[in-house]
């Protein structure tokens, strides 16, 4: 058994901004593009001759970013060449930033962010031709923030819920679609452990994770890992480098041991000016034109809706949800409706979106007028699940569709007990065994007058009727 220690890590976190144009030309910035070398220009491709322009869009962006997390912006800033060689990067350098970044400090979920700064993306290698390997020049300078975090995280949990939270502030700033999948985020685990919690120990560095759930099971395996080690005594085979994550194995490999800072010849780029930020930006109207963010609007959900947390999470993560949601609300205003339709919302109409591309949010009239019907007991929940099926394919009115598919709940007495003496008849021996003591045989005879009745009747009604009739 390993002996406890104490986790520390901290996230490098790159986002794809959506800008129109790219970083410092004006060719597109399509992330979807899938014919190569495309959005190319001799700018770009680092062609003599060529200058930089910066997009202001980028710039904005990360100023963005930089108020949603409470932070400083700077008022100086400027671009630095970062030098290394690498054929998805023509320059041979990458424009970036070094000692002034566009944003330092704030924090998101309580943990402190160091810097948020701006910096062109490269492009993407394909390795998987055998002898030769191609290179495509579209992403080659799409504008792409690097958020860095102060080593304050102490779990995989902590560490996946503040991805998580970041990838949402990004998608209601609206300057990220922040896909994982499609490289638009991409994290690096920097994690150490140790014995003391006021001394650090050695860290790693983990690239190629692909999902949040991957960062979690990355920063288990290296915490496992790493005891061991220090377990047995053997601390110093922990060394300072970069790992990679194998999806397939679920572990990590040692990649390269690391290069530091000295090592890229960081300095201004001389083809770039100086910005002085505020002269450019009117940061207060930009703070106060900030939408609302995904923290504000959980608290208001709680406050207003007396819905579950794990359903409010449902509405922060997916906004186009929560924004129908809202809307569903305004429209039933009553707090019990609201939650009754919260709930056909998180289970049932996410399980039918779950299983069916189709599927659509229903127009908000349609759903309230279902979740009055509902409250109103002229449709049995089962008839409710059908008519949302229907629904959320479909513009149509529930009480049209509850009444041509006979879903309306009969509370006819009389034509309902004489559905229920048909099956009666019809099932001498479950009767039988009914009347015999076994109560459970009951539900046989609800199930076929539930179906003889198309799901119309009121099941409690049935059961009652039944049992009257058979005493
Ligand atoms: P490097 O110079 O190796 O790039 P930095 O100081 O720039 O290291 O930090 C990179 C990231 O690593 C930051 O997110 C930082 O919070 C994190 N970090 C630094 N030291 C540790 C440590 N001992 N354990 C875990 N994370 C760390
Ligand atoms: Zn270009
Ligand atoms: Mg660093």
């Amino acid at each position: 058994m390993s002996k406890e220690y104490y986790t520390t890590i901290g996230l490098e976190i790159h986002a794809e901004l959506n800008t129109n144009s790219k970083m410092f030309c004006g060719c597109k910035n399509d992330p979807d593009e899938v014919k190569p070398n495309v959005n190319i220009c001799p700018v770009c491709m680092a062609h003599p001759g060529t200058l930089p322009v910066i997009n202001k869009k980028a710039v904005e962006s990360v100023i963005k970013v930089g108020l949603a997390l409470g932070a400083n912006i700077a008022d100086f800033t400027e671009f630095d060449r970062k030098n290394y060689f690498y054929p998805d990067i023509p320059k041979a350098y990458q424009i970036s930033q070094y000692k002034y970044p566009i944003v330092s400090g704030g924090s998101l979920k309580g943990v402190d962010i160091t810097r948020v700064h701006l910096e062109e993306d490269t492009a993407t290698s394909k390795h998987d031709r055998g002898d030769y390997s191609l290179v495509d020049f579209n992403r080659c300078g799409v504008p792409l923030m690097e958020l860095v975090t102060e080593p304050v995280i102490h779990s995989s949990k902590q560490a996946g819920d503040f991805g998580r939270e970041l990838q949402t502030v990004l998608r209601y700033l609206g300057v990220s679609e922040a896909n994982m999948e499609k490289g638009q985020m991409r994290v690096e685990l920097n994690i150490s452990i140790s014995e003391d919690p006021k001394v650090f120990g050695t860290k790693v560095e983990v690239k190629n994770i692909n999902s949040f759930k991957a960062m979690e099971r990355a920063a288990e395996y290296e915490i496992k890992r790493m005891s061991a080690l220090l377990d047995t005594g053997e601390g110093d085979k922990i060394v300072q480098e970069t790992r990679g994550w194998d999806e397939s194995k679920q572990s990590t490999f040692s990649q390269r041991k690391k290069e530091n800072a000295n090592d890229y010849r960081y300095f201004p780029d001389p083809d770039l000016p100086k910005l002085f930020l505020s002269k450019v930006f009117d940061i207060e109207k930009m703070r106060s034109e900030l939408p609302e963010l995904p923290e504000a609007r959980r608290n208001r959900y709680r406050n207003d809706c007396g819905i579950k947390d794990e359903d409010i999470e449902s509405y922060i993560v997916d906004k186009e949800l929560g924004d129908w949601f809202e809307k569903v609300a305004g429209e039933l205003k009553d707090k019990n409706k609201i939650k009754i339709a919260s709930n056909y919302i998180t289970s049932d109409y996410l399980g039918l979106k779950k299983v069916n591309m189709e599927v659509g949010l229903p127009y908000v009239k349609n759903f309230a007028e279902l979740i009055e019907m509902v409250v109103e007991n002229k449709i049995s929940s089962r008839g409710a699940k059908d008519i949302l099926a229907m629904i959320v394919i479909k513009d149509e009115s529930p009480l049209k569709v509850a009444t041509e598919k006979g879903l309306l709940q009969n509370h006819d007495e009389g034509a309902l007990k004489e559905i229920i003496k048909k099956i009666i008849d019809a099932n001498p021996t479950v009767v039988e065994t009914y009347k015999g003591g076994k109560e459970n045989a009951i539900m046989s005879l609800v199930g076929q007058v539930m179906k003889e009745s198309k799901g119309s009747a009121n099941p409690q009604m049935v059961q009652k009727l039944l049992k009257e009739l058979l005493s």
